[in-house]
């Protein structure tokens, strides 16, 4: 059986909020899944490939929980050809879909959402081993919808839907809601301001009525709520808070300290919102796992976090945690070239945004060394046995 031991890690975050940092230095890998944390010398000699971590921070690979994939590659509204290969060398090894709104002449009839919400889910789930995993297909809720609907597409695989669009009866939106979740679907809400033409402005007392379980972009899209209807949706709610790149710094910094102030930090989620409008950045999750470490009183280690197993508990998904049985799904950062940080925690702290040294997909070395971020101070060394 392929096996790869990584040794000598000089932190280790667990990617689990409840206990960021892991008193170990080594993980073993075994085919897709990590099977061992704190190796004996062993279990060292007994792996097919070391690598040699010399020091640097192993995490769980991240979770950008807010990015609107494309199927194919013409894409009139930007061109997004590629974006998500650039994504896994800033260390993005998962993506949650917020729905394909890029698709060409994207329908916005009942059985024209359905079957782009399947075809989607069905798309990247079929992508070979080692590739950024897409949890695609999410429902753009539009109405007309029936029940049937829903117990079909959670049969096919949808995974969740999102509200964008105004639906005027507002006792049908609350519906949807009861029936996505009914069928095991997760329940995504837009917040703030419009952010396509075609898209209501919501604020809090719409948002509580249909009873989500994510506050998608809570710090704007990137308009935000007010801080009124912001207050009201962190302390009235225990709703899953996506926080994005690409949303309001002023509402971001709010957020962040009511999370300290409340102790809701296990609610964080983190994500871009690209590339919709915003752009292509590779490393816009390391970027706000920067903002909040350095700005604001969230620790790089619980940032991190946030970042990869928030994630995949909200979504159930079989990764983000370094953990026996988790996904082999890490990268190994540090403190970039020339920067004053010793480390890749101290270097989110003081606000560099560290360098990413490799990534693996289910065991997999997919990035030998990014070419997106700067140079990690320290080089992990590979032998095969
Ligand atoms: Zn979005």
């Amino acid at each position: 059986m392929p096996s790869t031991a990584i040794i000598n890690v000089g932190t280790l975050i667990s990617g689990n909020i409840q206990q960021p940092i892991l008193d170990a230095d080594s993980i073993l890998i075994e085919n897709d899944k990590i099977a061992a944390i704190g190796l004996s010398d062993a279990q060292i000699k007994g792996a097919s490939q070391i690598i040699d971590a010399v020091g640097m921070t192993l995490i769980p690979g991240l979770i950008d929980s807010h990015t609107h994939p494309a199927i194919g590659d013409y894409t009139p509204r930007l061109n997004v050809v590629g974006w998500i290969e650039h994504y896994l060398h800033g260390g993005i090894t998962s993506m949650i879909s917020l729905g394909e709104l890029h698709v060409p002449g994207r329908p916005h009839d009942p059985a024209g959402v359905k079957a782009l919400a399947i075809l989607a889910s069905k798309c990247y789930r079929n992508v070979p081993r080692g590739s950024v995993k897409v949890m695609g297909g999410t429902l753009i809720l539009e109405s007309g919808l029936v029940e049937d609907d829903f117990r079909e597409m959670a049969k096919e695989g949808v995974r969740a839907v999102k509200f964008i669009q105004a639906i005027e009866d507002r006792a049908e939106a609350v519906q949807f809601s009861k029936w996505a979740k009914k069928h095991g679907m997760r329940v995504m809400i837009h917040c703030g301001g419009t952010s396509l033409p075609d898209v209501p402005t919501t604020n809090a007392a719409g948002i509580i009525e249909v009873q989500p379980d994510v506050l998608a972009h809570l710090n704007g899209g990137p308009t935000a709520l007010s801080p009124a209807d912001i207050d009201q949706l962190m302390r009235n709610t225990g709703w899953t808070v996506d926080l994005v790149r690409f949303g309001n710094p002023k509402a971001l910094d709010q957020i962040c300290k009511m999370v300290v102030e409340l102790g809701a930090h296990r609610r964080v989620i983190l994500g871009t919102d690209s590339p919709t409008g915003n752009g292509v950045e590779p490393l816009g999750m390391l970027h706000l796992i920067t903002h909040l470490a350095s700005l604001t009183e969230i620790k790089a280690e619980e940032a991190l976090c946030m970042a990869t197993g928030n994630t995949a508990k909200v979504y159930d998904l079989p990764t983000g945690l370094i953990e026996a049985g988790s996904s082999a799904d890490v990268a190994l950062i540090d403190a970039p070239v020339g920067s004053i940080a010793k480390d890749a925690l101290e270097s989110f702290t003081i606000g560099d945004s560290p360098a990413v040294g490799m990534v693996m997909i289910d065991g997999l070395l997919v990035v030998k060394r990014s070419k997106n971020t700067i140079p990690p101070q320290r080089n992990y060394k590979l032998t095969t046995h």
